[in-house]
């Protein structure tokens, strides 16, 4: 089993976001966004890739938009109303009651723009928002009997939301834009800790790490006092939504505070319709924010009234908001060519801007001029200060995230090549998980978890409710049970969260697979339990032995024996294995020595199966049968190595070689 997601936009870039998730069966577009930064069929998605027929009705089970902003619902009426998908879209109640005047506000744009040909018309917009399915936060949405999906609050813009979809045991998770900051209006993304075959996520931020939002703030309003005071006018090109609230409630309340009286302005009519949806959708905003509505609504601002075309070149200082961000084009483009020449003036840009765009220029390097076609130029003297706050989350909280989720894989959209690249290397090397980093129209496959039902015998199952308890190892094992007193040795266990049960998994015909103990397999099939032993008839110099037993302080039990008594020889080869080992438990039982499984005793035969060559020569070598337990190999090595006076590696040779195995 397997999940497959093709990357049809911000594959290592920022724009027309969208992948397209194939898994269990079922296939998920999430989101469907433009490029702002092209005026060419770049600027769509390439969805001849999903179905080279067209037919995207049955190649798409479900489309779902994680929120407004253009570069992730941007593409969405030409793809329902050009392409003719027409089955269900997904997006939450805000995001559904903000996207259309996004929508609006570009398609507007691009007509102004001469020569433009328009990709989509307003009714376009209206027919598509009529198959969107909003849906709430946390609410379990069953798309059809097999494919369940669930939005998880986000931050970023208003309505943004992370996805999660689960086909059979496929899972997987597509942040969208997110913030793990709470910021002026809105609180950080939150989600529950799903088990995860994948989580896509954005990294726009994929190597910043940003410092305490207050200072940036200040630095912010710092810039904008100083330009006021100077007699200049302030250029903030945002869109419609979002950024915009943000900074007014900022502005306003700085305002207030300092006793301003110059005037904000807010372009078009749109941003006041938008600042009443912020309103209505107050429940969506930061807890800050719903706390303090009941004295007075934060999306009320006193101090901001609307724009007039004819105020671009009334004189005197002032602040504008202006769409579009970026300066893509349109109204803040209009401005932006009056205000740009003058030093007195300020231009505030957002954090990001997409490659392409006049915001992009004017923070890569401050350009003295812009050259917008071969007949306008732009003298740009007018200050510039990039916004360092920034609705998405930084380096910190993706990795965050993605700690905190700990899916199996993870995928990297929404950021620029180099940085992505660096941020996949952490997580791989710092969290361990399989990270890519697909180009645009690349397709990324991964396994997914494939869980058997079995059943399991009720002794299987108190087994492994019994074992909260494991050794670290074998040998602490033993140095816990052998010791006599029980201090200190109790820090040498401890508990682990994972608990290891062992069983047999038998599969009968027609029958359910059942996980069931040893024992209970023995009896299941029939039979009894069977051991493996090793044994090896080992010859031992007589001589060796009898040095051995002159060698010992001649105790009153050797003395009472004689040669020709068995027990006499296991005695000298008991003391002689205690002279040359470290072995301190070898014991002599009756005719046997014995360590551990271990068992040595005088061959009784001439013609032993279990000799390995050697014969005896003249009555000087003695021979011992031994056997011992494969789980004690290394020990009956080392004696056997005793024995016969030979190295460990010519032993372990000669107790490989077939005749030296009983089974
Ligand atoms: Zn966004
Ligand atoms: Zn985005
Ligand atoms: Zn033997």
């Amino acid at each position: 089993m397997s999940i497959e997601s093709l990357v049809l936009g911000a594959g290592q870039e920022v724009g027309k976001s969208c992948v397209l998730v194939r898994m269990g069966g079922k296939s998920i577009m999430f989101d469907c966004g433009m490029h702002m930064g092209y005026l060419d069929r770049r600027r769509y998605p390439d969805f001849s890739l999903i179905s080279p027929s067209g037919d995207f009705n049955s190649s798409i089970d479900c489309i779902i938009i994680t929120h407004f902003h253009l570069d992730h619902v941007g593409a969405l009426p030409y793809f329902t109303e050009v392409c003719g998908y027409h089955g269900p879209i997904y997006m939450t109640f805000p995001t559904k009651a903000l996207a259309p005047m996004m929508l609006e506000d570009y398609r507007k744009l691009m007509v102004e723009r001469r020569g433009e040909q328009e990709q989509f018309t307003s009714e376009h917009i209206t027919e598509c928002m009529k198959k969107v399915i909003a849906v709430d936060l946390k609410q379990v949405v069953q798309v059809d009997k097999d494919l369940q999906i669930r939005a998880y609050y986000a931050g970023h813009v208003l309505g943004a939301a992370m996805f999660y979809a689960k086909v059979g045991e496929n899972t997987m998770v597509y942040t969208g834009d997110y913030n793990m900051t709470p910021d002026r209006h809105l609180g950080a993304a939150q989600i529950d800790r799903l088990q995860l075959d994948l989580l896509i996520t954005e990294s726009t931020y994929a190597t910043t790490i940003r410092d305490s939002k207050y200072a940036r703030e200040r630095e912010f309003l710092k810039a904008v006092h100083k330009c006021v005071a100077g007699g200049g006018k302030i250029l903030i090109p945002t869109f419609a939504l979002g950024r915009a609230q943000e900074l007014c409630i900022l502005l306003d309340d700085y305002w207030e505070r300092m006793n301003l009286k110059i005037p904000i302005y807010f372009s078009a009519g749109l941003t006041i319709q938008a600042n009443m949806y912020y309103k209505m959708l107050i429940g969506w905003t930061s807890q800050k924010i719903k706390d303090c509505q009941t004295t007075r609504n934060p999306f009320d601002f006193k101090h901001v009234c609307s724009f007039d075309r004819s105020l671009i070149n009334s004189p005197g200082p002032c602040v504008l908001f202006a769409t579009p961000g970026m300066i893509s084009g349109g109204f803040s483009l209009e401005v932006f060519k009056q205000w740009a020449p003058s030093e007195l003036n300020l231009v505030t840009l957002p954090g990001y801007c997409v490659a392409g765009t006049i915001g992009h220029k004017l923070m890569s390097g401050k350009p003295t001029r812009i050259d917008l076609d071969k007949d306008t130029c732009i003298d740009v003297r007018c200050q510039i200060h990039q916004l360092s706050f920034s609705p998405h989350t930084d380096a910190k909280g993706i990795m965050d995230l993605v700690e905190f989720l700990s899916p199996r894989h993870v995928i990297l959209v929404h950021g620029e090549k180099p940085k992505m690249a660096s941020l996949k290397g952490r997580i791989q090397s710092e969290l361990g998980i399989p990270c890519y980093d697909p180009a645009n129209n690349d397709t990324v496959v991964v396994s997914s978890t494939k869980t058997v039902k079995v059943d399991a015998s009720e002794t299987f199952i108190r087994t492994c409710l019994n074992d909260g308890f494991k050794c670290h190892n074998k040998q602490l094992e033993d140095s816990w049970t052998s010791s006599s007193g029980h201090s200190g040795s109790l820090n040498l266990i401890s508990s682990r969260d994972e608990v290891v049960a062992e069983g047999i998994m038998v599969m009968e015909k027609s029958k359910k697979a059942k996980i069931v103990l040893e024992n209970e397999y023995l009896h299941i099939v029939g039979t009894e339990k069977h051991e493996l032993q090793l044994s090896c008839c080992c010859p031992v110099s007589k001589g060796s032995l009898i040095q051995a037993m002159s060698g010992s302080d001649a105790s009153s039990a050797s003395e009472t024996l004689v040669s020709t008594d068995h027990r006499y020889w296991i005695h000298c080869l008991w003391l002689k294995l205690k002279k040359e080992s470290d072995f301190n438990n070898v014991q002599e039982v009756d005719n046997c020595l014995s360590l551990n499984s271990f068992k040595s005793h005088i061959c009784p035969v001439d013609n032993c199966p279990y000799r390995t060559g050697e014969c005896d020569e003249g009555g000087s070598i003695m021979f011992f049968c031994c056997s011992w337990s494969p789980i004690d190999e290394k020990i009956a090595w080392r004696v056997l190595s005793i024995m016969r006076e030979t190295s460990l590696s010519e032993v372990s040779e000669v107790c490989r070689s077939p005749t030296g195995l009983l089974i």
